[in-house]
């Protein structure tokens, strides 16, 4: 049976990458009928917050995934917080130590540091050289009475390490560019190097799918598979797979630090989880040539890892924007509406809820619908309707208020006075007033548009008129001609 992990670090408000991480280990899980094990890899405790830990978990949550085993839902292998693993790690590394594939280390920063230097300078590999593997007890004795102390490290295996990436095929590592590594600090604290394949292990995980950032510590983790299936705590090695790198401005590599990385920054915009995930599943793999929107249940039947690309993806904010906006236009028109809701209540909307009104909102939500992108959208292109004044924005004002706009307006109110108050019968209004003017329609609406909603861009003009209701919109036209 399928059995993933999706195990971060819970430090700060998530980035995309690691959604995308989730997002393929969830998927292949579903796809598959196996597990998703979701597990806390915060044994950095000067990082490792419980703020972040919370804003983790509710994070994977809002994007609607769910797991298996892991914190809050228990399973066979808890705890999922490697902070409450700790002993399990001592044990591991106590019996690695006495079966001879893990050894102390008494070599100093300074020791280490000089010796790397001399190697690159005479043109030989630069990483640990393998000092203290095979120290005599009588040179061991002499480094404890030295008071030094120690790290453990594992012994590498002399030969090169093959193995077959899910994502990027065959793979072949030499032995000299993977020296021997510390699994455990001086002060007795386990490693990421350690505990992150003993857990894998111990959870019985069989496929591991992360970013090609951790690819170099893949061989450092066959070669501790091995040790540990010797030493029966193991049983079979996993599968690896490794997601492609995401790619932001300047064909940088997106970093944590970047705006456009933080999960949060979308949330506040507005993007629907369904969005979000749709889009972030294009960044290493695809559905089908020429398609770009499809459902969260789309993806989960179609997925194969074996269709993950193995080049850098590039992150594309407007093609975000322009998926996210697809789902949008998707959506059941009262869902749409509710979940419009936060961004009509207090920071985003100043007016409310004094003066807003549902039943406004409802008549105008499908008209929004066709054309938000994110639905922080909102706020702009409904306050005209709740705003006592509309807003000025003089940008607008300056462009639509030319010469010969107030003639234009002018007539424009004489016949809006008249007309029947409905969309049909409002644009019919303009567009005569408009004739009289020489103006075609386009032009003629700018002005009203402006005068009424105090935007050039906004939801149609006409439906907009009809449900701000003829005494508003007449008395918003006066005070434009004021
Ligand atoms: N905690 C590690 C990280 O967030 C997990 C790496 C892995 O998937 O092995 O980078």
């Amino acid at each position: 049976p399928v059995r993933v992990r999706f195990c971060p670090s819970p430090t700060g408000n998530p980035h995309v990458g690691l959604v995308r991480t989730a997002l393929f280990n969830w998927a292949f899980a579903r796809h598959h009928g196996g597990t998703l094990v979701f597990r806390i890899e915060d044994t950095d405790a000067a990082r490792d917050s419980e703020d972040s830990y919370n804003q983790l978990l509710e994070s994977m949550r809002w994007l609607g995934f769910d797991w298996d085993e892991g914190p809050e839902v228990g399973g066979p292998h808890a705890p999922y917080r490697q902070s409450q693993r700790m002993d399990i790690y001592k044990d591991v590394a106590e019996k690695l130590l006495a079966g001879g594939y893990a050894y102390h280390c008494y070599c100093t920063t300074e020791e280490l540091d000089s010796r790397r230097d001399a190697a690159r300078a005479a043109g030989r590999p630069s990483g640990y050289d393998g000092h203290c593997r095979d120290l005599t007890a009588e040179q061991t004795a002499a480094y404890e009475a030295e008071g030094r102390t120690s790290i453990v490290r594992f012994r590498m295996p002399d030969e090169a390490l093959t193995f077959d990436d899910l994502v990027r095929g065959e793979l072949t590592f030499q032995p000299e560019n993977v020296p021997d590594y510390g699994i455990v600090r001086a002060n007795g604290a386990p490693l990421y190097t350690l505990v992150n394949p003993v857990d894998d292990a111990l959870m019985e995980i069989t496929h591991v799918l992360r970013g090609e950032d951790l690819l170099s510590s893949t061989p450092r983790q066959l070669a501790l598979y091995k040790a540990l299936i010797e030493l029966g705590i193991a049983k079979d090695t996993p599968a690896f797979g490794h997601l492609p790198y995401v790619m932001g401005e300047g064909n940088k590599k997106l970093s944590k630090r970047d705006p456009q990385a933080s999960l949060n920054l979308y949330r506040e915009r507005g993007f629907l989880p369904e969005g979000l995930l749709n889009y972030l599943s294009l960044l290493g793999w695809s559905i089908a040539e020429d398609r770009d929107i499809f459902s969260i249940d789309e993806m989960v039947a179609a997925f194969d890892i074996a269709d993950v690309n193995a080049n850098p993806a590039r992150f594309d904010l407007k093609k975000c924007e322009h998926i996210n906006a697809e789902h949008i236009r998707k959506m059941d028109v009262k869902a749409f509406t509710e979940a419009c809701g936060p961004w009509l209540k207090a920071p985003f909307a100043p007016w409310a809820p004094e003066s807003f009104d549902a039943e406004q909102f409802a008549e105008i939500a499908p008209h929004a619908q066709t054309r938000v992108t994110v639905l922080s959208d909102i706020t702009a292109n409904v306050d005209f309707l709740f705003l006592d004044e509309p807003t000025t924005d003089e940008a607008s004002w300056n462009k639509a208020m030319k010469e010969g706009s107030d003639a234009l307006l002018t007539t424009a109110r004489a016949k809006l006075a008249e007309a029947e108050w409905n969309a049909d019968a409002l644009k019919n209004a303009i567009l005569a007033a408009g004739e009289e003017h020489g103006l075609k329609l386009g032009k003629a609406q700018a002005p009203v548009r402006v005068a009424v909603t105090g935007r050039t861009i906004g939801l149609p003009l006409f439906e907009s008129l009809e449900i701000l209701g003829r005494e508003k919109t007449l008395a918003r036209v006066d005070a434009a001609l004021a």
